[in-house]
């Protein structure tokens, strides 16, 4: 049988090798001792037997080693490395090693913090967005009241123009939470697939039906072509707010006069799901969106046109809870549009055979 480990490589330098960390052990001159596997792959292999100053070249590691070759003390620092346009956050443990009495080592350990920071930035980048979101109707709401207290306390049709328009702030941050709450259930759900079985084209035959007044009122013209069934396995409220969202959007963005069409075909085999699915596209001929916005139209509260989207009550977030529906259902979404041409949401869900 044959040994199980390599007699050629110790033990414990596999070990350390095996680690994913980039690990450096620091002779008591400052002089790189031993490096593994990890630390050749990112600092090169030319730092063996060099000074770690000219290793690391950044301030905010030079005071934690010191204090841990000077006083034996342990301590961390952050090390930032980048390679081209990508920069990795290191958070790095410095620990001083008993060598001989008076005469330490150092143990540098790097650990890549870069996904925890930017989960952390994207998190503090939502909190602030939603604080705005919030704030824009609140304030109006407030100078609204300040003046139904104060210049209009005794004019009733001021008042009654006051409050309508507090109404309608007061239903947009309705709406705003409702899709937060709508948003954070669906991150909640992601892994868990739905059961039921559904009929999507009788669920776009409800949305188109119950959008058809506001439709008739912002003279578009609604046009569905739809099977009489079409079964997937999914949640009937989520693929009925997909449908909602995308007729909406093609409603308040599309042409004025215009038509939104909805249409509903099945393909027998599609290549990335690997089986039959249903294809939903909503088409506007609309004003399209210029190209470059494409690729972040999902992101929460990612607008084109901030000032009309506003204007049409809408919150930022509706094609990014789609997203979310369609990714739960296994789905695929794709946006086209040509600018004067109008805009096209493709989603692809698998059939449920
Ligand atoms: P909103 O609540 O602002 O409508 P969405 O997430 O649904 O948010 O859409 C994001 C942005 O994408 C909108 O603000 C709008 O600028 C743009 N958009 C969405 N659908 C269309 C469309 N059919 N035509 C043109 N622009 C659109």
């Amino acid at each position: 049988m044959p040994p199980l480990v390599p007699e050629s490589l110790p033990l414990l330098e596999q070990m350390v090798d095996a680690l994913k960390e980039p690990t450096l052990l620091l002779d008591p001159n400052g002089r790189v001792a031993a490096a593994n596997l990890a630390s050749h792959e990112w600092f090169g292999t030319w730092i063996d037997g060099q000074s770690y100053v000219s290793v690391l070249r950044q301030p905010d590691l030079l005071g934690p080693v010191e204090d841990a070759f000077g006083y034996g003390r342990a301590g961390t620092a952050q090390f930032s490395h980048s390679a081209g346009a990508v920069e990795t956050l290191f958070e790095v443990s410095v620990s001083p090693i008993a060598a001989q009495p008076g005469r330490r080592m150092v143990l540098l350990v790097f650990r890549d913090v870069s996904a925890k920071r930017n989960e952390e930035s994207m998190r503090r980048d939502f909190v602030a967005n939603v604080s705005h979101e919030l704030k824009t109707p609140l304030t109006a709401i407030m100078g609204f009241i300040e003046t139904l207290q104060g210049p209009a306390r005794r004019d009733p049709s001021a008042q009654e123009r006051f409050l309508g328009l507090m109404a309608l702030e007061t239903a947009r941050m309705n709406r705003l939470v409702s899709d937060l709450l709508a948003l954070s259930r669906l991150e909640g759900l992601t892994r868990r697939r739905p059961k039921d079985q559904v009929n999507l084209a009788q669920v776009l035959r409800d949305a188109v039906e119950s959008l058809s007044m506001g439709a008739d009122l912002a003279e578009v013209a609604l046009r569905p072509v739809l099977p009489e069934t079409a079964m997937v396995v999914g949640d009937r409220d989520q693929l009925m707010q997909v449908a909602m969202n995308l007729i909406e959007n093609g409603i308040k963005y599309g042409g004025r006069p215009g038509a939104v069409d909805v249409s509903l075909v099945e393909i027998a085999r599609e290549p990335v799901l690997r089986g039959p699915a249903w294809v939903l596209e909503v088409r506007d001929d609309g004003p399209g969106i210029p190209p470059e916005h494409l690729p972040r139209l999902t992101e929460r509260f990612y607008r084109v046109d901030t000032g009309r989207s506003r204007e049409q009550g809408g919150t930022g977030l509706g094609l990014s809870i789609v997203k979310h529906i369609v990714n739960r259902h296994r789905g695929r979404m794709r946006i086209d549009s040509r600018e004067g041409r109008g805009t096209r949401v493709t989603i692809t869900v698998p059939a449920q055979v």
